[in-house]
């Protein structure tokens, strides 16, 4: 078994917004953090490719898909919805964000590793079938599910989210695909309210209020997710990790640290020890102070590649 993967691409940096909190330095910040650390040298380091027009048709239709890539500009930023924008290279970053989660997702089923992390933007946890929300263009991790579930080996995944943010994309595209358990953790009453069902059997929402420290945070996981997890016994889990829970995060109001990133993966990696044979794939989703977002995901990674 060859080592836990780390896959990236430096154009994912040529999504380029100014003055926009999600921003290019994100990406550098946690690859910084990941180097100086001497992680990123305990992994397997590959240079994402582009998604397939047919695999992003796994979560979108072709007319969002054909509208997105129409509206991106030359030499100027547009906005496609209130939140999120595109530059010139955006849709290149975007293509490479859901290409390098699909080729993680690809190398762990063909059993080369067991984990992967994917440092990609734009983010896609908020991005619907046919709408995108949130910064997100194309939603990831919903893409890189349908892959995986296209394997016949592969019955039933859990999306697992601790972004600061529900995650209004991922649960439309799986509201009525019980394969895929969803479960988010999110401060309540926050961006974005969208598809928030609270009577989906295979939708797992956990609203944390404002001011929520770790502790609590823990408390809720556990006594929420671990069951439903345990029951939904998944074949594969994806991660959409998102950082902006911390407490230094300037758009929320959660007050975690990075030891409870590692907490919480850690968690998830004992669940996939046991029902997964050990897979995780991770992607990048939200986190928007520099400082606390590349500690997170260095705690994160950390947890996510030890056995
Ligand atoms: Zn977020």
């Amino acid at each position: 078994m060859s080592k836990a993967i780390l896959i990236t691409h430096p154009d994912c940096l040529k999504h380029e917004m100014e003055r926009h909190p999600e921003r290019p330095e994100r990406l550098t910040a946690v690859l910084n953090r990941l180097e100086a650390s001497g992680v990123k040298e305990e992994m397997n380091q590959l240079l994402a490719s582009e998604i397939t027009h047919e695999q992003l048709q796994l979560a979108h239709p072709e007319k969002y898909i054909k509208s997105i890539f129409d509206s991106e500009p030359v030499g100027k930023v547009i906005k496609v919805d209130p939140d999120t924008y595109m530059s010139e290279g955006s849709g290149r970053a975007a293509k490479l964000a859901a290409g390098a989660v699909a080729e993680a997702t690809m190398r762990v089923l063909d059993g080369e590793t067991k984990r992967a992390f994917c440092a990609v933007r734009p983010p896609g946890h908020h991005a619907e079938i046919a709408e995108s929300f949130g910064f997100c263009l194309f939603n990831n991790i919903a893409i890189a599910a349908n892959i995986a579930l296209q394997n016949p080996k592969v019955e039933r995944v859990a999306i697992l989210d601790f972004d600061v943010h529900h995650c209004n994309g991922t649960v439309d595209i799986f509201k009525n695909d019980p394969r895929v358990l969803v479960c988010s953790s999110f401060q309540e009453s926050l961006f974005p309210n969208r598809y928030l069902d609270f009577s989906n059997t295979h939708i797992l929402n956990t609203p944390l209020a404002k001011g929520t420290s770790g502790s609590h945070y823990r408390e809720r996981i556990e006594s929420e997710w671990l069951g439903k997890i345990q029951s939904h016994k998944p074949n594969l889990i994806f991660i959409s990790a998102g950082f902006d829970a911390h407490k230094d995060d300037p758009l929320a109001g959660l007050n975690l640290v990075e030891d409870d990133y590692r907490w919480v993966t850690s968690m998830i990696v004992d669940l996939a020890n046991t029902y997964t044979d050990g897979r995780i794939i991770s992607v990048l989703e939200g986190g928007y102070n520099l400082e606390s977002l590349s500690n997170s995901a260095l705690a994160h990674v950390e947890a996510l590649i030890s056995s």
